[in-house]
């Protein structure tokens, strides 16, 4: 029955009609025809209609290592055999759950010991914002639960996160009514392109966090959540030093920092966790997802400091008995399994040290674009990167840049190339396995792409 419905050619037509996609321009679908995929393999992807592609997105930001990964295939089957699930709702918990929490405990900075799991990385934003909140509630704060965003930040696709998210063109037609939620300017720094220094860029920035936490009184603001690297955004690193001083800022004032790396932990830039091993912080709590498990099943977790799992364990029980947080699969067994072998893979294989080994070679090769007269620049840190794309008349966002881009997507597609279009970015985040020869392959490609759209 499977090779059956790996042969049906009608599948683009079948998603086409019952779809309705995340994140898709509906309108564009519904007179095309989505690809369908269905196999894959190391760090190629093959569609329903037998074209293969060299997949620079790894799936979106989660593919560590590699597709078809006979390991880990067997560590969740085994798991679905043994027990598919339970809950972890109370006092009840699983073996892979308990055990992975040790070991996030272990490669996790500082105190971060305790770890609460949810669904993905979504859930695991929205319910670091609740902890905050539940922290200074339970300490006779509850007025202390304003939260401190920037623009360009993507925290996820709920209500919430996407509140805490700052990008205006994904607001259209929603309308959030959060008005505990502050957004800071995007703190990128290019410095190929940023007329300020990369210091002068910092001070701007920390003034306007220091006014913005005084505006609201610093007794009234819970959290800052941010991104090490903005991902999503388009991928924009902050000047030097942006991390330590925001989080030093943060310590004054008595507020919570929250890191969120869904996209910068589990080995993209090199370390399991960047906070500590890129940035020298060590935050209060640390957002993890996709990675963890390298995609192969949906899981998040909050990483918790010591100081803080104490404090909302210790909630007066007369106010409020129950940390009442959770989802149906939270913990759940077959992805803690997977999460755990992936470690086991990542540790043994040692990915991170092939990522601080190909990551520099990898943008060191995308620079060599730059000679493009259609590519504004090229930013980006070990395996996340973007190639930003502009006619030579203005930069950004604006119709002609966004077309431009979306032409070098098509002809990468065409050519074998998967990359994430977004805006006027062509955004890349290979699988961590990916070899010095794919690297060749993809800047090959994007280097004929670049040409044929100029
Ligand atoms: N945080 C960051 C930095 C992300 O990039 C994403 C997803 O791209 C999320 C949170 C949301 O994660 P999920 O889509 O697993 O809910």
């Amino acid at each position: 029955e499977t090779a059956e419905l790996r042969n049906d050619l009608d599948l683009p037509a079948k998603d086409a009609r019952h779809v309705l996609h995340p994140w898709a321009d509906l309108q564009a679908l519904g007179s095309d025809r989505p690809v369908v995929m269905n196999s894959a393999k190391g760090v190629r992807v093959k569609d329903s209609e037998g074209t293969t592609y060299l997949d620079a997105i790894g799936g979106m930001w989660c593919m560590t290592v590699g597709y078809g990964c006979e390991e880990l295939a067997d560590a969740i089957g085994d798991q679905a055999r043994q027990m598919a699930y339970y809950t972890s709702f109370g006092d009840v918990s699983n073996e892979p759950a308990a055990q992975l929490a040790e070991k996030l405990a272990e490669l996790s900075p500082g105190d971060l010991n305790r770890v609460h799991f949810t669904t993905g990385g979504s859930t695991a934003v929205e319910s670091a914002v609740r902890i905050a909140h539940y922290y200074f509630a339970a300490q006779g704060k509850p007025e202390k639960r304003h939260v401190l965003s920037r623009v360009n930040a993507y925290h996820g696709g709920t209500y919430l996160t996407q509140s805490l998210s700052g990008k205006a063109a994904d607001k259209t037609h929603f309308h959030y009514e959060t008005e505990f939620i502050h957004h800071l300017s995007s703190p990128g720094h290019d410095p190929d392109r940023d007329p300020l220094s990369a210091e002068a860029r910092l001070t701007e920035l920390l003034d306007e966090m220091e006014a913005e936490i005084q505006r609201l009184g610093p007794e009234n603001v819970a959290c800052f959540v941010a991104e090490p690297i903005l991902a999503s955004g388009g991928v924009l690193t902050p000047p030097k030093g942006y991390q330590k001083a925001t989080l030093e800022l943060c310590r004054k004032h008595g507020i919570l920092y929250v890191s969120d790396e869904v996209v910068t932990g589990f080995g993209r830039l090199g370390h399991f966790f960047a906070s500590e091993a890129r940035f020298g912080i060590v935050p209060d709590m640390i957002i993890t997802a996709k990675g963890i498990t390298s995609g192969y099943q949906p899981l998040g977790a909050v990483l918790v400091s010591d100081r803080i799992a104490e404090t909302i364990s210790k909630a007066a029980p007369s106010e409020k008995p129950v940390f009442s947080n959770g989802f149906t699969y939270s913990g759940h067994p077959v992805a803690c399994a997977a999460a755990l072998t992936n470690i086991k893979i990542m540790t043994r294989d040692d990915i991170c040290g092939h990522v601080r080994d190909v990551g520099p070679y990898f943008m060191a090769r995308l620079r060599e674009l730059l000679d493009s007269p259609i590519v504004y620049t090229v930013r980006g840190d070990h395996l996340m990167a973007c190639v930003e794309c502009w006619t030579g008349e203005e930069a950004g966002p604006n119709d002609k840049n966004m077309a431009l881009a979306a032409r070098v997507d098509a002809y990468c597609q065409e050519a074998g190339l998967l990359v994430r279009p977004y805006e006027n970015l062509c955004i890349l985040s290979p699988p961590l396995v990916i070899s010095r020869d794919d690297i060749d392959e993809i800047v090959g490609i994007m280097g004929s792409a670049l040409t044929r759209a100029a």
